[in-house]
């Protein structure tokens, strides 16, 4: 397997390089991933060859990008087993898609006294926008607290379920920690009240199959950029029925059937939701990293991500003054230094060409919860890292804790 992650590493140009003096370490995956070749070579292609505006196919190019365009949303349909293409929405990313069912969704299903439920675990994207929700309608928060190994309390979740109960809305993978949630028996537990189920998908997609029809949630949302495809591009899958009745976000151009100055009527799903040229050239270099990903055999990544998860776990608890946050289990790796400010240690590791990530990760609630005030230190693996960047790592440590 570590010839094959070598030759792997070839794919993504970004990972050879000195930085500091030294060869780049990329632990920082969870903030966003590198990308193939291939993915690059599809946006200029995109850009050299093709380059035209979607769904006005009165000449040849303007067909060529619809086409791809429309092929991606194909492709990333089959990718997370979604019943239809016609249920994928493009978006900016994870935030635009939680914010787009919050506004649409929210502010129109919502009443006064309904109850939306999130976890103590959520990144602000999924905090936020429903805060926002709830001071437009009258809803209320409320929150799933945490075990005392800072995992998702679900028998806390049960009785937190009620029929007041109209929204869930939690995190696949922890970003800051890197914990699973047990998102299967949430949306269970949220279907016995009639609950919509939306799930943030950002921080799984890059490192495990998903597979919405096994999940049956109403609303998934990921970003490109962290499944090795460019910024600015992302999904809402949403089912049908829902997409069906909810009144679009934004509008404009793109969104719409026909268009008077007294009336307008909109587009059938996904496109009424797509108002505007869309990210065209993202959209395709996402399907290229759909491509790319389908052409790798993914259990063997996620069995070798395993492996080197352990490993660097293991190493970092081994260390009488470091101590891992939570049971990390897909990418993302927390941990504090005794006495030591998490961006002093990043400083020293990047100073010896290792990325990570410091500070509260988009989780101010959960850094509170934990009493983590100055948050944590951060290393994030993607399944091109390899066992020397977390020797490298640990051995950084080792010499930064001499600086110190
Ligand atoms: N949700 C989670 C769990 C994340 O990790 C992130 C990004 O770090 C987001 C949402 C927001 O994603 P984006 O900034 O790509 O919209």
């Amino acid at each position: 397997m570590a010839t094959d992650i070598k030759a792997l590493r070839r794919d993504f140009p970004t990972l050879a390089q000195i930085v500091n003096g030294h060869p780049l370490v990329y632990l920082d995956n969870a903030a966003t991933t590198q990308k193939p070749q291939l993915v690059l070579d599809a946006l200029n292609h995109y850009y050299r060859d093709t380059n035209a505006n979607v769904h006005r196919a009165s000449h040849a190019l303007s067909g060529q990008a619809t086409r791809a365009f429309e092929q991606a949303r194909e492709k990333v349909a089959r990718f997370i087993h979604a019943p239809s293409a016609r249920e994928i929405i493009w978006t900016r990313g994870t935030t635009e898609a939680i914010n787009l069912v919050a506004f649409s969704l929210g502010r129109h299903f919502l009443q006064p006294g309904d109850e939306i439920l999130l976890s103590t675990l959520e990144h602000h994207a999924n905090i936020v926008p429903w805060q926002q929700a709830a001071a437009a309608t009258g809803a209320v928060l409320k929150v799933i607290p945490l075990t005392d190994s800072a995992g998702l309390d679900l028998a806390a979740a049960e009785r937190l379920i009620n029929k007041r109960t109209k929204l869930l809305a939690v995190g696949h993978v922890s970003n800051a920690l890197g914990q699973v949630n047990p998102v299967a028996e949430l949306i269970a537990m949220a279907k016995t009240v009639g609950a919509v189920t939306m799930i943030d998908g950002a921080q799984a997609v890059g490192h495990f199959p998903v597979d919405m029809q096994a999940l049956d949630c109403d609303f998934y949302a990921f970003s490109g950029h962290k499944m090795f495809a460019p910024t600015g591009i992302g999904v809402l899958y949403g089912k049908s029925e829902w997409l069906e009745k909810m009144p679009p976000w934004q509008t404009g151009g793109e969104m719409i059937e026909t268009v008077s100055f007294t009336h307008t009527t909109f587009a059938a799903p996904p496109f009424k939701f797509e108002a505007g040229t869309p990210n065209i050239a993202g959209a395709i270099a996402l399907g290229a990293a759909v491509d790319y990903l389908a052409a790798q055999d993914r259990a063997a990544l996620m069995r070798y991500e395993d492996i080197l998860l352990r490993q660097l776990v293991d190493g970092l608890s081994a260390m009488a003054d470091i101590r891992v946050i939570g049971r990390p289990q897909a990418g993302a790796v927390s941990f504090v230094m005794n006495s030591v400010h998490p961006q002093d240690l990043a400083t020293l590791l990047d100073m010896q060409g290792i990325a990570v990530r410091t500070g509260h990760h988009c989780a101010m609630p959960l850094m509170q919860a934990l009493g983590l005030k100055n948050g944590t230190v951060r290393a994030s693996l993607a399944f091109y890292n390899t066992d020397d960047d977390v020797a490298a790592l640990l051995a950084g440590i080792d010499k930064a804790r001499e600086l110190l």
